[in-house]
């Protein structure tokens, strides 16, 4: 608007600029020309000046010729005179015009005119009296010398006439000759000459008396010339004219210094004017360059809202180059993210010429939205709309600021962390709702005070000039510290402190976020416990224990000790857990965890390995026999019965005991060796502990061996299978046939598959050999059915990791189908094992099977304490009483009782049963007798090959 008016208001100054301009000139000119003028007039002067001074000067000269009497005079010359004279007055008369010559002039004139025309009258009067004079002189000097040369004439008379002759010539020519003595002279002459008789005497008597009076009249004419006032009259003319031209001359003076002054203050004004117009042109320029680079955006529409000019910051803002924007509507920015009738009210006020305030939501040629403070002032220039300027200033970044302040303004209310912001002499000048309810305190009752009413006490001063030499060092700080809040509770807080600073680096303000620890240090000293200790029993645990393991190897290294190693694994907990539920088992577990800690010392660490197996590191003991004590102590202190809830549990324990150095250097081989000798006192009948020996060793290197060698049997085509039947005990006729697998390795020689089976268990190989026997089990089953008509199933062990195998059960299916074997000719067996380590999983798939027909069957039932109100859950057909049981059917009641009972229950629940490992006769005479289904064993036939099988039984 500023720069419009500016550039108007110049427009206004050119135009008297100009006009002054002219002025000056004309000024100048018209100076000029009086000048010129002027100096025509002088000129004129000086030649009028000339004049009158040349008719002086003839006057003069006229006067002069008065003087010449009785010499000759040049009468051509005279009249000359008069005719120059005249002429120059005539031409005088002529130069002075009208005007100039005021009424005395005329009246000079006129005067001079009558003077001259006397003077030249009594010129020519004294002209002709001269001449007469000249004569008489002549004819008196002729007459002197006649009468000198008469002898009658006296000497005396001759004196007398040559001194009236004299003195008549000194009369002529001198005013001082009295002529009364001459006439004295010329009386005496006369009475001489009357005496004389010569004529000569009376002659120049009457000669002499008559020029006498000629010259007389001359002295008499010369007089009166001189009472001519020509030269006066001239003079006077002479002042007139020359007191005419002084006033010409000072009015000249004075209109030509009034023209030079007027121009000179044109002149100024001019300058003055070019000196505004010049400073305006640059502030003008200046003005148009900050437009053009200004931040804020200008846009100038015409009236009819067509643009016509558009800055940097324009183009910058919205995306367009002034090319494109030029003579389009400024609506090609409108995003339509505001209301048209937004847009309506603007105009409405810019019609009516008004001035609009306002923001606009526009679009840029990208597409992408910004926001813009707007002004737009109509501009009228002598009271016509000539424009629109809109000036703009682009506040997106404004607007996302103030979106993102609105955010963290709330993230600062809302937060549960308490902040507080003090200024940079630390008082309080904000806290959050977190900080008031953190503390205690209202906004009121803090603001403007330092943060100091938060000291608890619980740090010293030091802390606190430790803390400021941080922020003050590196502008922040971050700590633990314990605060007081408003009631006197101290609470710890960690507290991070954060300089802000200004442009310049001088400090802003500090902000001090602070979180309560009090419940993340209750938490965090309860992860920390259960970081080391076991959540149930709260003994330490495995991570605790090798820690400690490892820190008692050190000591025991140092001081040159033995430490000892238990390694303790609960018989059938698994079968209480998974029977009587994981709420009696972890009951179950706390108090064996409390037996063992009150059996043994408290420097004995011990840790809950992980399910059923405890640790136990003793230090300082005397000889190993004081283990032997230790471990029976503990082995009686557990098998004490234990009343759960309704349950009565009777529970014993297996250990393995490993010593420092002797089995073991280090944390790893010691526990590896304690484990191996736990699982010795398991196969050893369970309920005892046993040492570790070099025998445990050297089964773990035979392990080791098993393994490396079976990394290829399988490749190598190694294993292969036998066929052992399975038949009806009334009638002894094949029912089916059970596939166990053989190995047979060039190193090794034959390895049974309770040795490698575990093993593969382990390694997880027996995932691939499963799916060989399967396979092999099925080619061959396929082959047996069509030549022995009686053979009803197969029977194939399936370890529980197989189960873990996804592809397990669509496999099975595929292979049974591949040797069109119907499933319900398929026998799977699982362990008890397998039945202890239930998964939701394995059951599924146990579901799987059987909803697809397969046959399940319990293998080695009675080994593993497997309750038959447990098994009615799940999805079984067959179970097959363990050999353990057969082989003392004939001599251990007990057996045979068990054996009876699993019998008689599997038939209420409708199971088939089968006895596994009949060796002789009078075994599969009880089984039978008891109602035993089927049967298998060496007695009816060892596990043999395929075709042995085809040759005995078709
Ligand atoms: P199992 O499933 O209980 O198999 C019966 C075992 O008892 C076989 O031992 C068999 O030879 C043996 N046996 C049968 N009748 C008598 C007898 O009258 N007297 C004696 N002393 N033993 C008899 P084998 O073949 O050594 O298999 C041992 C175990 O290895 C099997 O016990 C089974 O658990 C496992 N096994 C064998 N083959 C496979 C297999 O292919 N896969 C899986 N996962 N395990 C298998
Ligand atoms: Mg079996
Ligand atoms: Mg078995």
């Amino acid at each position: 608007m500023v720069i419009l008016h500016r550039k108007l208001s110049l427009n206004m100054y050119k135009t008297p600029f100009n006009a002054i301009t002219l002025i000056f000139i004309f000024i100048l000119t018209a100076l000029f020309y009086y000048i010129y003028t002027i100096d025509n007039s002088n000129a004129n002067y000086t030649s009028n000046d000339d004049k009158i001074v040349i008719l002086k000067l003839l006057d003069k000269d006229l006067d002069n010729f008065l003087l010449h009497n009785a010499n000759f005079t040049n009468y051509d010359d005279i009249n000359r005179k008069y005719e120059t004279f005249e002429h120059i007055l005539h031409e005088l008369k002529n130069d002075l015009n009208t005007d100039m010559m005021h009424k005395g002039m005329r009246d000079t004139f006129a005067t001079i005119i009558q003077n001259f025309q006397n003077k030249r009258e009594d010129i020519e009067h004294f002209k002709s009296l001269n001449a007469s004079l000249l004569n008489n002189v002549h004819f008196l000097y002729d007459l002197q010398a006649s009468i000198a040369d008469e002898p009658m004439i006296s000497e005396e008379i001759i004196n007398d006439i040559d001194k009236i002759l004299f003195f008549i010539l000194q009369y002529s020519t001198s005013s001082y000759i009295d002529k009364s003595s001459i006439l004295k002279y010329l009386d005496s002459l006369n009475i001489h000459a009357n005496k004389s008789s010569s004529e000569l005497l009376p002659t120049f008597y009457q000669q002499a008396k008559l020029m006498l009076c000629t010259l007389s009249s001359l002295k008499k004419i010369s007089a009166t010339i001189h009472t001519h006032q020509l030269y006066a009259s001239l003079q006077e003319l002479h002042t007139s004219l020359h007191s005419i031209y002084e006033q010409n001359l000072h009015i000249q003076k004075s209109i030509a210094l009034f023209f030079f002054v007027s121009a000179i203050l044109i002149l100024i004004s001019l300058l003055i004017m070019q000196y505004y117009a010049h400073k305006r042109q640059k502030e003008l320029q200046a003005f148009k360059y900050a437009m053009q680079h200004s931040d804020n955006t200008v846009v100038i529409t015409d009236p009819d809202r067509h643009i016509t000019f558009v800055n940097e910051a324009f183009e910058k803002s919205s995306g367009y180059s002034a090319t494109e924007a030029m003579g389009e509507n400024p609506s090609i920015l409108k995003s339509g993210e505001q209301e048209a009738s937004y847009y309506e009210a603007m105009n409405e006020k810019l019609d009516d010429g008004e001035k609009w305030e306002g923001q606009f939501i526009n679009k840029r040629k990208d597409g992408s939205l910004y926001y813009e403070k707007a002004s737009i002032v109509p501009v009228f220039l002598n009271d016509k709309l000539i424009n629109y300027l809109a000036i703009k200033l682009d506040i997106t970044e404004f607007v996302e600021q103030n979106l993102k302040l609105a955010q963290a303004a709330t993230v600062f209310d809302n937060t549960e962390e308490a902040i507080v912001i003090s200024n940079a002499h630390n008082d309080i000048i904000s806290v959050n709702r977190a900080f008031m309810s953190m503390y205690g305190y209202e906004e009121d009752e803090i603001m403007g005070k330092k943060l100091t009413f938060l000291h608890s006490g619980k740090q010293g001063k030091l802390f606190y000039q430790k803390m400021w030499a941080q922020i003050n060092s590196e502008d922040q700080w971050r700590g633990k510290l314990i605060n007081v809040t408003k009631t006197g509770e101290q609470i710890p807080v960690w507290m991070s402190i954060k300089v802000i600073r200004d442009k310049k680096g001088a400090i802003n303000s500090y902000t001090a976020v602070q979180t309560d620890l009090r419940e993340l240090e209750s938490s965090q000293a309860r992860v920390e416990f259960l970081a080391y200790h076991d959540d149930l029993t709260g003994l330490s645990n495995r991570i605790n224990f090798e820690d400690h393991l490892n820190h008692a190897i050190k000591v025991a290294t140092r001081i040159k000790e033995q430490l000892a190693l238990f390694f303790i694994d609960l018989d059938r907990f698994k079968v209480i857990n998974d029977t009587l539920g994981h709420d009696v088992g972890d009951t179950l577990l706390t108090t064996i965890a409390s037996r063992l800690q009150s059996t043994l010392r408290e420097s004995d660490l011990i840790s809950r390995w992980g399910g059923d197996e405890f640790a136990v590191i003793l230090e300082e003991f005397g000889k190993q026999s004081d283990l032997a004590l230790v471990a029976n102590n503990i082995l009686d202190q557990l098998k004490l019965p234990i009343q759960i809830d309704d349950h009565l549990l009777n529970i014993t324990a297996s250990i393995g005991i490993a010593i420092f150095p002797e089995d073991g250097k280090n944390s790893n081989t010691l526990m590896k060796h304690a484990d191996s000798a736990m699982y010795l006192a398991k196969d050893s009948g369970k309920n005892n502990f046993q040492y570790y020996t070099d025998e445990l060793s050297k089964k773990s290197k035979k392990k080791l061996d098993i393994d490396m060698a079976m990394q290829d049997a399988l490749t190598n085509g190694e294993f292969y299978l036998h066929f052992q039947p399975q038949y009806d005990l009334s009638t002894k006729i094949i029912k089916g046939v059970e596939a166990l697998i053989r190995w047979n390795n060039p190193k090794l020689g034959f390895i049974p598959p309770n040795e490698f089976i575990p093993i593969a268990e382990d390694t997880g190989r027996i995932i691939s050999i499963g799916y060989f026997v399967f396979e092999e089990a099925c080619k061959a089953f396929s082959k047996m059915k069509a030549k022995i008509q009686t053979l009803d199933t197969l029977s194939v062990n399936v370890s529980s990791i197989q189960f873990r195998e996804e592809h397990l059960f669509d496999t099975f299916v595929a292979i049974a189908n591949r040797y069109q074997i119907p499933s319900y000719q398929i026998e799977i067996e699982i362990t008890e094992r397998f039945i202890m380590e239930q998964t939701d999983k394995n059951v599924t798939l146990l579901h799987n099977f059987r909803n697809h027909g397969f046959l399940i069957s319990i293998d080695d039932f009675g080994t593993g304490y497997s309750s038959m109100s447990y098994l009615k859950k799940l999805p079984i057909d067959i179970i097959k009483i363990d050999k353990s049981f057969i082989d003392d059917i004939t001599d251990d009641h007990a057996d045979f009782e068990v054996t009876q009972a699993i019998i008689a229950l599997s038939k209420k629940l409708n199971y088939k049963i089968i006895a596994e490992g009949i060796e002789l006769q009078v075994q599969e005479d009880i089984l039978n007798n008891e109602g035993c289904d089927l049967g298998q064993g060496y007695l009816f036939s060892r596990p043999v090959n395929y075709e042995e099988i085809i040759k005995n039984y078709s």
